[in-house]
């Protein structure tokens, strides 16, 4: 095992012990993220959902089946990028991430960040944008400003590209963000090739 291999298992144990919120009371189980682990690209949510917290797994209810569709958009598939969440445990009906959860939950995502290295990471949605947004000292002005453009950052020492869009799930109620979040991916395609 390499030393990212063993820093991000390491990370997934801590997540799955993980009692620094109330969520672990009600969870089936932690979500850390998976993916590769050199990978260039990572994608980054809100939190698990139903099938999420059954499965122990990042996206794979409706809103990942989607996302898959979008990775084919962009000639990606899940083996060549890291998919995780800001909040690794659902919250109880699905509702938003609390400001205290996402404080305390962070670190984890900091690691992955830290570990992984990513060139661009393509943030899904208000939480994950305006988290990493700030960090990068970039101000967020609402995920329908800010998407489907790359933006040069520097995270924790790292120089990366951002590249916000909306959360799939927005796709499955309205058509529009459907549109919008195909168009993105093809965008994302052309910036993949030049970076
Ligand atoms: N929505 C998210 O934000 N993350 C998941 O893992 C699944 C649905």
């Amino acid at each position: 095992m390499t030393n990212q291999q063993s820093q991000l298992s390491s990370i997934i144990q801590q997540v799955l012990n993980c009692r620094k919120c109330s969520l672990h009371k009600t969870r089936k189980n932690a979500v850390p993220g998976e993916g590769n682990p050199q990978a260039e690209i990572m994608l980054i949510g809100e939190a698990p959902g139903y099938w999420e917290d059954v499965k122990g797994r990042p996206f794979v209810g409706a809103a990942g089946k989607f996302l898959d569709t979008l990775l084919a958009e962009a000639e990606l598939t899940r083996q060549k990028v890291y998919i995780t969440n800001i909040l690794k445990c659902r919250p109880p009906k699905n509702r938003p991430p609390q400001q205290a959860e996402i404080q305390k939950c962070t670190p984890y995502l900091d690691k992955q960040i830290t570990t992984i290295k990513p060139k661009i990471i393509i943030t899904l949605g208000n939480y994950a944008t305006n988290y990493i947004f700030s960090k990068a000292n970039i101000p967020f002005n609402g995920i329908t400003q800010t998407h489907g453009k790359p933006y040069k950052a520097i995270i924790l020492n790292l120089h990366m590209t951002l590249f916000p869009t909306f959360h799939p799930a927005a796709a499955l109620h309205n058509p529009r963000y459907k549109k919008l979040l195909l168009e993105d991916f093809q965008k994302l395609k052309q910036i993949l090739n030049q970076i």
